[in-house]
């Protein structure tokens, strides 16, 4: 793509009004616009983002058995008075909207009621089981605090799968199956060595639930971490009979801010058996589905890569979520020999189906740099005078700024 057909622009100060660090640098490069507090949109640079990281939890999600729905973000109220939740008091982030004859509705804010619903016309016996449905859809979210950018948002993208199985170990086998699709989501999106799978409260059905957890000072909770043991505890169950259960002293543990990117958690029969999700098991007796619940913010995990990974130049993406993976610079004047040699490469990489951003914009060197490190692009290819004479393209490595020298055919080769 040509960067002079981009319409966003970036900018040099970043919104007074912006505390957190990921949604600074988002809106100054042009990633997202702010449309309120909590609220915000995505651009065309960070909606590439935001489709590549939904590829690598799809890819995840369907490599341990999911099937992809859309449900709805409209809810009806019976549903969810059913399991109690329709009461403010114990939910209390609804948004609830009227219908124009006078009836109520909710915005989804999770989908355990709707799924466990749905799911009772097309699960009655034990050969109907076990299943694992999700999707990426729309939660609307009262959230009290907006400080933390995209990372909590009032409207937002999950990706919640949830599973349907037989009896708890039919259900364990999956959850520690899921568990290690999470760590994989976290290490190809390039915080997998600051996550933590932590110890968090398990809720009615179980002892814990599992957050991942990725370390950092902007975060909102805080984490116990044995590092020999690679135990992490989140504070909220940080107590001497889960220390002694887990068979830790409080001497060995650090603490540590961190950041929720993703929960899973056993649902029991909590959901089943108050929207009467039940099966015909083989010797014909009626028994509640056992359920879990798995999920990921597609936009929390994209703040957080910001906050782990982004320096004082700007954002830092790794290969594998970055808008492009090439960034070309061409350093020219117009009409001269830079901006011809720029123009065929970008020509020749386009043909090849690269991905790369060509700024062939009409700018100052200068500018075009800060704006290159702004954007974060894995790796900026340099055309400049100094390198036309000897036949070679700077090849900048976004993350270090190592800068290697390369002919024509090597960079087609990338
Ligand atoms: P938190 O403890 O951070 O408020 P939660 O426990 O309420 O989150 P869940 O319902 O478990 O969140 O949501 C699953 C996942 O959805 C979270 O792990 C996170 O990745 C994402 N998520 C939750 N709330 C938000 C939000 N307000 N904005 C963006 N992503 C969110
Ligand atoms: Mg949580």
């Amino acid at each position: 793509m040509r960067q002079s057909e981009l319409f966003t622009k970036t900018r040099r100060e970043a919104p007074s009004d912006e505390v957190a660090k990921n949604a600074q640098l988002l809106v100054r490069a042009g990633f997202v616009h702010k449309e309120m507090a909590g609220v915000y949109s995505y651009l065309p640079l960070g909606l590439r983002v935001f489709n590549n990281i939904i590829s690598i939890i799809r890819e995840e999600m369907n490599a341990i058995g999911g099937e992809e729905v859309f449900l709805t973000a409209l809810q009806d109220p019976e549903v969810w008075k059913k399991s109690g939740r329709w009461n403010d008091e114990v939910v209390d982030v609804w948004f609830k909207t009227k219908l124009k004859n006078g009836g109520e509705l909710g915005l989804a804010n999770t989908h355990e009621e709707a799924l466990a619903a749905l799911m009772t016309e097309y699960i009655s016996s034990y050969k109907d089981l076990p299943r694992y449905v999700y999707q990426f859809q729309t939660k609307f979210r009262n959230e009290t605090r907006a400080k933390s950018g995209i990372m909590r948002s009032r409207e937002f993208i999950m990706k919640d799968l949830y599973s349907f199985s037989r009896d708890e170990t039919e259900f364990r086998v999956f959850y520690e199956k899921c568990a290690a699709a999470y760590a994989s989501i976290f290490d190809r999106a390039g915080i997998g060595s600051k996550t933590h799978r932590t110890f968090a409260s398990g809720g009615s059905f179980s002892k814990y639930s599992d957050e991942f957890q990725m370390e950092c000072t902007a975060g909102e909770d805080t984490l116990y971490i044995h590092d020999g043991k690679k135990i992490a505890i989140n504070q909220e169950v940080y107590t001497d009979e889960v220390l002694a259960d887990l068979g830790v002293k409080k001497e060995e543990l650090r603490t540590a801010k961190a950041i929720e990117v993703g929960n899973i958690f056993p649902l029991g029969t909590k959901y089943s058996s108050v929207l009467g999700l039940s099966y015909t098991d083989e010797k014909g007796g009626k028994t509640p589905v056992v359920m879990g619940s798995y999920g990921l913010g597609p936009g929390r995990l994209m703040g957080a890569i910001v906050e782990a990974l982004a320096d004082d130049k700007g954002l830092v993406w790794p290969e594998s979520v970055a808008p492009f993976k090439l960034h070309l610079v061409s350093l020219d004047q117009p009409g001269d020999e830079v901006s011809k040699v720029a123009g065929t490469l970008y020509e020749d990489m386009e043909r090849r189906g690269m991905s790369v951003l060509y700024d062939d914009r009409d700018a100052r060197a200068g500018e075009k740099l800060a704006d290159s490190d702004l954007i974060g692009i894995t790796w900026r290819i340099v055309v400049g005078r100094e390198g036309l004479a000897e036949g070679t393209f700077e090849v900048v490595t976004r993350a270090n700024g190592q800068v290697l020298k390369k002919s024509r055919e090597e960079v087609l080769a990338l």
